[in-house]
């Protein structure tokens, strides 16, 4: 089977190389399909190229990521679906192809992205295990079902990079990404990636991959897992193998408040690791969250990484109490910048959805489409306004109020 990839994502702060394509090219060339990646990230007319794509390579069936739905910032939102509908609809009409979706923003509630952009198919989650046969399907009447990706534990799953010019994204302010593993076990209720299943990639296979784009002159990398300390035992021995490896690069992670050590941040340090950004959320949290807050911020400053916090808050039922207690920690703790969100978006299939849907004086303060019961038009939650955490936040240059710029922290902090 020959399958055209296509990235149709053109945004560029910063511009972001579709790895998750990569593995699913990878995939397919391993048991025998023809593959192409089409990326239009920098195309000035992605329909032409498109059809240039389309007609050279001469595929029979097309497989298209989607990796967010929108921006997830209040401010300045773009919308992302309306372009891709277009392509898809090229795609079917034009050439008679029938057009597979999966990618992150495919979990945005699924039969809901299916719907909106026209596809024939639609993978939610890791599509490595289950994509040959969602191709292989397609051209039977029952197409259009949502399909559960999985990946077995310790997948063998090597990248294939073919199509896309990583010195391209290098001159326009994207850096190479790698992941570790999928999934996370975290349970927060405004995450698209909560309680998902939880895989680990082969650790020779993703350093194969770094050595492969270092090699090419890339030395800056973003790590895309959802937060990089998912497992300890697994972290340590990724950063063990990466250090002995003598691969030098500069590379910044997220990572979640849980599943650390002293050792890990030595580690980490000696790695290569330049940036942390660690997830916070004020949803109703136990005192040991806080210390390993505590723990992160200080490991990370005193083994020179620097941190920066993205804190996300204004839950609904939250009073001025629980915000105040985070500006006082992090005002103690002094991480390198807190970038605060006050707007949460909300997805269909979201607890923080179920939870706001069921309350009439929520439903007040929801923001954007609220008429649209997928979810997948902007729509936000919001009970502190800009003037009331201006002046909660005192002018203190730690804080920084997210939204107001299209920037994000690797490329804030690069160079500094
Ligand atoms: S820890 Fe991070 S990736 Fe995991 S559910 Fe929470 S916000 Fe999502």
């Amino acid at each position: 089977m020959k399958v055209l990839l296509v990235n149709p994502n053109r945004y560029q702060h910063p511009p972001v190389p579709p790895i998750g394509l990569e593995y699913i090219a990878g995939v397919l060339e391993a048991a025998g399909d023809q593959t192409q990646i089409a990326d239009l990230c920098f195309s000035a007319d992605p329909l032409r190229d498109l059809d240039t794509a389309i007609t050279s390579f001469n595929p029979d069936a097309v497989g298209i990521t989607v990796r967010n739905v929108d921006t997830v910032l209040f401010q300045a939102n773009e919308f992302f679906l309306t372009e891709i509908k277009a392509l898809i609809t090229h795609i079917r009409e034009r050439y008679g192809l029938k057009v597979l979706v999966g990618g992150a923003g495919a979990s945005a509630g699924p039969e809901f992205v299916r719907d909106f952009l026209g596809a024939d198919s639609i993978i939610s989650g890791p599509g490595e295990g289950v994509v040959r046969e969602v191709f292989g399907g397609l051209s039977s009447a029952n197409t259009n079902k949502v399909h559960f990706g999985s990946r077995a534990v310790a997948s063998a799953c090597p990248r294939h990079s073919m199509g896309i010019d990583y010195q391209q994204y290098a001159e326009k302010g994207g850096i190479a990404g790698f992941e570790t593993h999928r999934g996370c076990s975290s349970s927060c209720i405004y995450c698209v990636e909560a309680d998902t299943r939880v895989s680990f990639r082969k650790i020779p296979e993703v350093l194969a991959g770094i050595q492969q784009l270092h090699a090419g002159g890339m030395d800056r990398f973003h790590l895309c897992d959802p937060e990089f300390n998912e497992d300890l035992d697994f972290s340590l021995e990724f950063l063990r193998a990466l250090k002995e490896s003598r691969i030098k690069i500069d590379w910044a992670v997220y990572m979640k408040p849980a599943n650390q050590n002293r050792r890990l941040f030595q580690l980490m340090k000696e790695a290569g690791v330049s940036l942390i950004t660690l997830t916070v959320d004020s949803w109703k949290k136990c005192p040991l969250y806080w210390t390993e807050i505590e723990k992160i911020i200080f490991s990370a400053r005193s083994n020179g990484i620097k941190i920066v916090v993205d804190f996300l808050t204004g839950f609904p039922y939250e009073d001025d109490e629980t915000l105040n207690f985070y500006l006082d920690l992090f005002r103690r703790l002094r991480p390198d910048s807190v970038g605060i969100n006050t707007y949460i978006r909300l997805y269909a299939n979201l607890k923080v959805t179920e939870i706001i849907m069921k309350d009439a004086d929520l439903k007040e303060r929801l923001l954007g489409a609220v008429e649209d019961k997928t979810f997948l038009l902007p729509v936000f939650y919001n009970h502190i306004g800009p003037e009331r955490l201006s002046g909660l936040l005192d002018n203190d240059p730690l804080f920084r109020v997210e939204g107001l710029d299209k920037a994000v922290n690797y490329t804030r902090t690069a160079g500094n």
